[in-house]
């Protein structure tokens, strides 16, 4: 059809033909939106700060500056455990921590940071994006008017920092150390006592003996703490924290009513950034672990056998007394138990069998 007879036919006139023709080329100015951010963490705190200053800015590049994020770190804005509220009323936009410091509003939010003895990086990641992990945490947040995204993973955690060896599930026994968590649960189920204490007052307090033992991060953080001066003995593996996954928080109502183009480019941004946080651990990690084995001589030692074990099981009525508290959290909790058991018994013939071949040739000294 000839566009001369189609406009006859569509019945439009040749001044409206005219005034559509003036009007075409107008382009809105792209609304731009200017949030802020508010983390659990403290300022310039390598990797973990570090990565919510990235996605804010590759936010700002990657929508050419139609997203504006400003960050505050922990007590700039808000106190640390404020951030999920914060962001659930509003009152900011976007916020980043671990999920299991809001085990008070939600005891299912735990499943998606760290379970002890639960899946590392690799199995986290699976469980989010090849299973149903990332589904069930949006279905947990979502009666907060949040929406959650990975943000990374600390890889293995270091299992602490003792003045005293642990040869048995007796040496618990008394002790106390900062260990938060479901591995808090664990500990005082040995007998242990758990103290709580803000990063800023670890170090004192272990080297004045207020407290006996504390796990941290890895050992990159364990070594800008200074833990070396205040403790003996260096445990490992984080049994606790296997793989600690961070998240980046979206409040629902905002998010829900960007373009869509802007959420892909939310979306985009937070998985670059969870990829690079993993990337970030384990190449520091590796470099503070020479560090301090080498010019820090620090004594490492492996938790013995019967003490993960016993651990184990302690743990396992932790979970399951945590899975119990409300039908979501024993929703997650079993399509976490599930999807461990697959990915795990693959892993025990790839990755675990790869790391047996490969050990010797990576001794921790000489
Ligand atoms: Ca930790």
């Amino acid at each position: 059809m000839k566009r001369r007879d189609f406009l006859k036919k569509a019945g439009v006139g040749a001044a409206a033909v005219a005034a559509t023709a003036v009007n075409a080329p107008v382009v809105r100015a792209a609304k731009t939106y200017n949030w802020k951010m508010v983390t659990t963490w403290p300022p310039k705190l390598p990797v973990l700060q570090d990565g919510c200053e990235r996605l804010a800015k590759r936010i700002g590049e990657l929508s050419d500056g139609r997203i504006k994020i400003q960050v505050f770190a922990a007590g700039e804005l808000v106190p640390a455990l404020e951030s999920f509220q914060a962001v659930s009323d509003g009152t900011v936009e976007v916020g980043s921590g671990a999920s299991y410091y809001w085990a008070g509003k939600e005891p299912a939010t735990q499943w998606f940071a760290a379970v002890p003895f639960g899946m590392n990086a690799q199995g986290m990641s699976a469980w989010f994006y090849g299973g149903d992990g990332l589904k069930l945490w949006e279905e947990t947040y979502a009666p907060f008017n949040l929406v959650p995204r990975p943000g990374g993973s600390t890889g293995v955690q270091m299992g602490g920092w003792f003045n005293k060896k642990i040869e048995s599930i007796d040496d618990f026994k008394g002790l106390k150390m900062r260990i938060p968590g479901l591995g808090g649960k664990v500990l005082a189920k040995a007998g242990g006592t758990v103290v709580l204490l803000p990063g800023g007052e670890i170090f004192t307090s272990l080297e004045r003996g207020v407290i006996d033992a504390t796990e941290w991060v890895g050992p990159l953080h364990d070594l800008r703490m200074g833990f070396y001066e205040a403790a003996k003995y260096y445990y490992y593996p984080g049994w606790h924290e296997p793989g600690t996954y961070l998240e980046y928080f979206f409040n629902k109502k905002i998010y829900d009513g960007l373009p869509k183009d802007l959420q892909n480019i939310i979306d985009a941004a937070c998985t670059e950034t969870e990829h690079w946080v993993l990337a970030q651990f384990e190449a520091l990690n590796g470099q503070a672990l020479q560090t301090l084995i080498n010019e820090k001589k620090v004594q490492l030692l492996q938790f013995p056998d019967k003490v993960l074990d016993d651990l184990r099981k302690l743990s396992d009525e932790v979970v399951a007394e945590e899975a119990a508290k409300t039908p979501m959290a024993t929703k997650v909790n079993k399509s976490f138990k599930d999807f461990q058991k697959v990915v795990g018994t693959w892993g025990t013939i790839s990755e675990k069998a790869y790391y047996d071949i490969i050990q010797p040739k990576f001794p921790l000294k000489g």
